[in-house]
């Protein structure tokens, strides 16, 4: 009961294709994240698992069954959508119980329903208030409470936290996972969002030009991202990129040294590839709390700082006639910046010459060319005699 996979699933509208043979297993009970930038085929995913979208290829299973062709009600599913579209004359009681009317249950059944699903969604109290005496939350919730009612296999909510202001938001995405464990039901969610996805998934997919990047639990995602469209899409802020190239001595660009024996990676020496590091894993040489694996130190100049409360984020220039780019996609083209994050309690200044280190079991390298992850953390020691590291200590 609750699975959904789609095989082979592909949509092409006239000269774009939306979703490419897209296979996907979500299992039951599960809560899933479908997550990528505007336009990866996201919601075409979602409509082709509701009905509302017929594939152009592929078969498309719910608990078992094949429903490819089946309408949205014969699926077992309910939807939750942005916008919450809440008949404005009717009050909560019957916004809840409409379709249950509509399909002729007895009364008696209806107001058990109603009532566990107010219950579940905290409106109890609220049945007979008019949609317009209710905040966003609360109307979100009625919509919730309307899927609820039909007992659905599987939920199926596209971006529904999307109007609501940023504080209620994060207030609902907890809210959605007591509802989520309440229901034990399997949960299958739109967002371009990767914080929420990162927040309330068990797995979250990655789709990028209709493509399924990856699939795997957040911080996996986060942690070992397969490849450099996830590494930048997941975490904020992103992940440092630099291309360099393999050499005997490990990875190498006219400003980041990072020695490994390239054998330990399966690289071979003049592979082009592309160091990634998250700001929270480069440090500043004089205070890297302890790091046991740092690398060779790297020269650079402070310039911007961005102090968040918790962190100070600060971008370094590792060229001094390089200019800072505070553009995501831009910075993660460049080679000769960094963004590194310290504690708020740094006393790091702007136009400060300083060494900086990274962790080497944090150093991520991916394939230039295709994009691929090739290794996650170093963890082999240096060839002997290289990249001795700011505390002269080398990997176990
Ligand atoms: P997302 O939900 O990730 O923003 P969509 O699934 O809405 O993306 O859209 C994926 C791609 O398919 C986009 O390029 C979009 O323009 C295109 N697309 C979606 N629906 C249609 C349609 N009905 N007709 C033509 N193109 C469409």
């Amino acid at each position: 009961m609750g699975e959904v996979t789609l095989e082979d699933v592909t949509k092409r509208y006239e000269d774009v294709t939306a979703v490419d043979e897209m296979n996907l297993e979500i299992r039951d009970g599960e809560f899933v994240c479908l997550v990528g930038p505007s336009g990866c085929g996201k919601s075409t995913t979602m409509e082709m698992i509701a009905g509302l979208t017929m594939p152009s290829d592929g078969e498309v299973f719910i608990s078992g069954r094949r429903v490819t062709n089946l309408p949205p009600k014969d699926r077992g599913v309910a939807m939750v959508f942005q916008n919450i579209a809440l008949f404005p004359h009717m009050d909560v009681y019957d916004n809840v119980s409409f379709g249950l009317r509509l399909r002729k249950y007895d009364q008696e059944e209806i107001d058990r329903r109603v009532e566990r699903a107010a219950d579940i969604v905290q409106l109890e109290g609220m049945l007979d208030r008019m949609p317009d005496e209710m905040s966003g939350g609360q109307r979100q919730r009625v919509a919730i409470a309307r899927a609820i009612v039909r007992n659905p296999e599987v939920f199926l909510m596209d971006e529904p936290l999307a109007n609501l202001d940023a504080k209620l938001r994060v207030h609902m995405r907890t809210e959605l996972q007591r509802l989520h464990k309440e229901l034990d039901t399997t949960i299958v969610y739109v967002t371009h969002d990767q914080a929420e996805a990162m927040t309330m998934s068990d797995r979250i997919a990655v789709i990028d030009s209709g493509q399924l990047q990856q699939i795997d639990p957040p911080l996996v995602c986060y942690n070992e991202p397969s490849n450099l469209f996830v590494a930048g899409f997941i975490g904020s802020p992103a992940m440092n990129f630099v291309d360099g190239e393999i050499t005997e001595n490990g990875f190498r660009n006219e400003r980041i040294e990072v020695d490994f024996d390239p054998a330990s990676v399966g690289a071979t020496v003049g592979d082009e590839v592309t160091l990634g590091i998250r700001p929270e894993d480069v440090y500043p040489v004089d205070d890297t709390n302890g790091l046991g694996t740092p690398t060779k130190e790297i020269e650079a100049v402070t310039d911007v700082l961005e102090p968040m409360g918790d962190e100070i984020f600060v971008y370094l220039l590792l060229n001094e006639d390089a200019t800072v780019s505070l553009d995501e996609d831009a910075r993660g083209a460049m080679s000769d910046q960094l963004l590194m994050s310290v504690d708020p309690d740094s006393d790091i200044s702007e136009d400060e010459s300083m060494s900086v280190v990274l962790d080497r079991s944090k150093v991520h390298l991916f394939d230039t060319e295709t994009g691929e992850a090739i290794q996650h953390g170093l963890t082999t020691a240096p060839p002997s005699g290289a990249d001795s590291g700011a505390s002269a200590e080398s990997d176990d």
